[in-house]
């Protein structure tokens, strides 16, 4: 950039330029559509927000985790009437040059000084272009899922209201961008699936009052130590539907304001408006939950295991209408009190400083010195993407506020920001599903027990009244018999009787002729012999009838017992039936059983619900965390709080519970489901210390590593290779995933895999290997080394830090076993071929990267053999760049002190002529 063109060049100008990063460099998005959300819901509340041309070209980073930075816009207001007038003989303090985003701020009459800007806004610039090029990129991302913030900022009467809060009823032209940015908001979301909430407060002297309901006074600030995350307990939120309702919550914001100024006897130029806008969003297409609840026959076993979540983002959109930034010797005169005036100074004044400190890299950053900069903690500069406007009035009597303003949009330029998007699981919603499904399923299970009753009670009222009625009819007949019986016995007996008296009376008669006549003439006595065997005979057929009715008798007995034998197989009947509704019960008790351990575990998942949210966030460069790792880690955390309760112990008590072994054959199950959940369970487990020992006696990281190179599974890949990594953090662990050929899987995936996220775990898992003192040799022997260099190819910023990171404990570790005599020879990672990238990425834009690299580069340089494959390679730029330039001290130090003490940098040096 030539200084020439400017009126006043010379070399504190171009200084002033060079330092500011290019603007090409930020207007120019890397490419991200993969990795970029598509979560256009089905159905929407209005159109879909256009893409608009200022958008694509101000986008600051793109993926999660990508720095960018404090875009900021310069905002020209108009003469006003009084300015016509007055200043009508001078000409504007500020001279525009948007097509250059350049702002001439005049000195004097023959000098000026030139600022660049992100966009520099002329007088004539409409609401709707304000709008595109400061706050959509913000909305935008607020709608992917991370957290936005749009400021103004400048002197009371150059248009920061004029530019957020503009309602535009009259004419819908003068919309602001608070009016046009939830016009996009609710016409990129969806009724069914989506939430859009506001809160709007103001901020004066030092207290926070709800604009919604006025009476809410002095909130308070909460912070998440662990997240980070702020929020306003206090404070109203209302959740919308359409903008008519919103417009009026805006309207009826204003009102409390004027009114509570009114009150305070201020203006509300005095005090700083916020509106926050909480966006929640489930992510389409990734909750496929309720597809296997039914098992065929409706067992309840493949229940327990095929549930997941569905996904929603959080974010929040912060507008805040500064107060007016002159000077407070100027309020001050306006009748303010000294408590006032400091008060107003002291959140403004503590954001400046915060900014300054944040611009500089600095590693205080005084946030907790006013409510505003506390307020602003997770919005500005920290994982938010944010927009600033500055707006100026053109009249040369404010040129003094004007350059001042001018020069905090300056550094807000310079600060970074670190974009995170947030995920996590809706386990409420799952819990609800759940719920249904389950009162389902239990209505189910009554109504099929009480028709099985229902039958059994009619099948024993049937055998009853069957067994009665073949009892009577039994009963009867053999009644009947005995009664035919009875009467023909007894009419034999009679006739028998009859017959015998008959007989005697013959007898005698026949006797009584026979005395006669034998007393007249002696008669013979073979009549009477005649009758005996008559007689006889007579008895002989009686003795034949009366044993055919005994035989009769018998008959019946027979079928008597008979019939008590289908009684009592009847009654065997019964009692199988009354087994069957035995079994059938407990049967029931079982499946009870069931509901119980699916509503102990949803307990559970809900408690990791909420650890998770907390801890989405969270990252560092030591330890890669997946979701559960982080859940665990906060797992940690809480148990040192309160060790009784929290998420580790649900972990723990599902850990005894089921147990290890279980879980870790369930890693080979033949249900996908079960084996994502199992590898879920294992990686949870393997974040934490107490059960990593455990774990890898127990075969999981056999089973892990196996995993890991035949699943064809993303998830399970990705969440095997976290847990191996969490597993690798432990020295003894490091030496037995190299005894079991892990760095070879390692390897193997690095090559293989796509994802990501599952080369930032494979590259994390070889990282923490590469800390090993004892590991060097093999781990560049089995081509670890290779494998980490490999993954660069994948460009993700996540991937790189780890592999930088990796790098970096390498070289420390050769480092330190050269200083120990331990090792000879150039280093293994000149060796494998890492020098080229190292140098290529000494300069990474991402600090994290930048930070790993440079020291391997400083160990590396410490050790004279590498001297010439470095200068070879180029390597002494970087170093001599490092230690002029590096922001970090220490590495600035040792880069310095290294470069002082080899002999071979420094005749190098001497050769090209550079002083050193
Ligand atoms: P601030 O909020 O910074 O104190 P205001 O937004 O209240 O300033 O603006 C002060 C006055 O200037 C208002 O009357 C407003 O309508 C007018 N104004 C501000 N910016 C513009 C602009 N870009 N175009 C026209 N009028 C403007
Ligand atoms: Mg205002």
């Amino acid at each position: 950039m030539a200084s020439g063109s400017f009126r006043n060049g010379g070399p504190k100008l171009t200084s002033k330029l060079d330092r500011q990063p290019s603007s090409a460099a930020y207007s120019t998005p890397k490419p991200s559509s993969k990795s970029r959300p598509s979560a256009a819901p089905a159905s929407r509340r209005g159109g879909s927000v256009a893409p608009a041309a200022a958008h694509s070209a101000s986008k600051a980073g793109g993926d999660a985790g990508v720095p960018g930075r404090v875009r900021v816009a310069v905002r020209l207001r108009p003469r006003n009437a009084e300015e016509m007038i007055a200043d009508a003989d001078f000409a504007d303090c500020v001279e525009l040059q948007p097509e250059l985003k350049r702002l001439k701020l005049r000195k004097n009459n023959w000098d000026s000084e030139t600022y660049e800007f992100d966009e520099v806004l002329t007088e004539f610039a409409s609401q709707k272009r304000v709008y595109e090029v400061v706050a959509k990129p913000v909305v935008e991302s607020v709608l992917e899922g991370y957290n936005g913030t749009v400021m103004a900022y400048g002197q009371t009467g150059t248009g920061k209201t004029f530019t957020l809060g503009r309602l535009g009823e009259e004419d819908t032209a003068a919309r602001g961008i608070m009016v046009r940015a939830m016009e996009d908001i609710l016409g990129d979301t969806s009724l069914e699936t989506d939430s859009v909430s506001v809160s709007y407060l103001q901020l004066y002297m030092e207290s926070i009052q709800d604009l919604l309901v006025p009476a809410n006074d002095n909130i308070a600030i909460v912070e998440d130590p662990k997240t980070g995350d702020v929020s306003l307990p206090g404070v109203t939120t209302v959740e919308l539907r359409d903008q008519k309702s919103f417009m009026e919550l805006l309207r009826l914001g204003e009102a409390h304001r004027f009114a509570a100024n009114t009150k305070l006897n201020t203006e509300s130029s005095r005090s700083h408006a916020i509106l926050i806008v909480h966006v929640k969003r489930s992510v389409k297409g990734r909750h496929d939950a309720d597809q296997s609840f039914h098992g065929e026959n409706g067992t309840s076993s493949t229940m327990v295991t095929s549930f997941r979540p569905p996904i929603v983002r959080k974010s929040k959109l912060v507008v805040v209408d500064l107060a007016g930034s002159e000077r407070i010797d100027k309020s001050g005169s306006e009748g303010h009190t000294l408590e006032e005036a400091k008060s107003i100074n002291l959140s403004l004044s503590a954001l400046g400083k915060c900014i300054n400190a944040l611009a500089e890299n600095s590693p205080h950053v005084p946030v907790r010195d006013s409510k505003l900069t506390r307020l602003l903690r997770d919005s500005f500069g920290g994982s938010a993407r944010t927009s600033l406007v500055v707006t100026i009035g053109p009249s040369p009597r404010h040129r003094g506020e004007t350059s001042s303003t001018i020069m905090f949009g300056q550094r807000a330029m310079k600060v970074e920001n670190m974009v995170k998007l947030k995920e996590e699981f809706d386990y409420k919603s799952l819990c609800r599903r759940l719920d249904i499904e389950l009162d389902k399923l239990i209505a189910e299970n009554e109504r099929q027990r009480k028709d099985f009753e229902d039958e059994i009670e009619r099948i024993r009222t049937e055998a009853d009244s069957r067994i009665a009625e073949a009892e009577r009819s039994y009963t009867n007949a053999l009644e009947n018999e005995r009664l035919k019986c009875q009467q023909d016995y007894m009419d034999s007996i009679k006739k028998l009787e009859e017959k015998w008296m008959s007989d005697v009376e013959k007898a005698r008669a026949e006797h009584q002729d026979a005395c006669l006549e034998k007393e007249c003439n002696k008669e013979a006595p073979t009549s009477s012999s005649d009758e005996i065997a008559e007689v006889r005979q007579l008895l002989e057929s009686e003795k034949l009838m009366r044993q055919s009715s005994e035989d009769e008798v018998s008959n019946l007995k027979s079928e008597v017992s008979h019939w008590k034998n289908l009684e009592a197989a009847g009654n065997a009947e019964i009692m199988k039936l009354r087994k069957m509704l035995d079994s059938e019960a407990n049967q029931k008790q079982k499946l009870e059983e069931e509901i119980a351990i699916l509503k102990s575990q949803l307990l559970q998942l809900s408690l990791q619900a909420d650890e998770t949210r907390r801890s989405l966030d969270r990252g560092g460069s030591g330890k890669v965390l997946t979701g559960f790792d982080s859940l665990v880690s906060q797992a940690r955390h809480s148990q040192l709080r309160d060790s009784a309760n929290g998420p580790k112990a649900s972990i723990a008590k599902l850990f005894e519970q089921v147990g290890l072994q279980k879980i870790l054959s369930l890693l080979e199950s033949e249900d996908p489901d079960v084996r994502v959940h199992a590898v879920k369970v294992v990686a949870n487990l393997a974040a934490e210390e107490a059960n990593q020992e455990k774990i890898v006696e127990a075969g999981g990281l056999t089973s892990l590593l196996m995993l890991l190179r035949s699943s064809e599974d993303e998830t399970i890949r990705r969440v095997a290779a976290g847990a191996i990594a969490n597993l690798a953090m432990n020295e003894t662990n490091q030496e037995l995933i190299m005894a079991q050929g892990g760095i070879t899987l390692l390897s193997i995936t690095a090559a293989d895999a796509e994802d990501p996220q599952t080369l930032r775990m494979v590259a994390g898992a070889i990282a923490n290997l590469c800390g090993n003192d004892k590991l060097q040799m093999r781990l560049s022997g089995e081509g670890g080394i290779k494998a980490l260099l490999g993954m660069v190819r994948c460009g993700h910023p996540d991937v790189l830090a780890q592999v930088a990171r990796g790098i970096a404990n390498f070289a420390k570790c050769e480092s330190r076993a050269s200083t120990q005599g331990n090792k000879a020879g150039v280093s293994l990672l000149i060796e494998d071929g890492a020098l080229p990238w190292i140098v290529k990425n000494a300069n990474h834009e991402a600090s994290p990267i930048r930070r790993h690299i440079e020291l391997a580069l400083c160990h590396l340089a410490q050790h004279e053999v590498n001297a010439k494959d470095m200068i070879r390679e180029g390597a002494l730029w970087e170093l001599v760049r490092i230690s002029r330039d590096c922001s970090r001290e220490d590495i600035r130090m040792l880069a310095h002190r290294t470069l002082i003490s080899s002999p071979t940098f420094q005749a190098e040096l001497r050769r090209l002529r550079i002083e050193f």
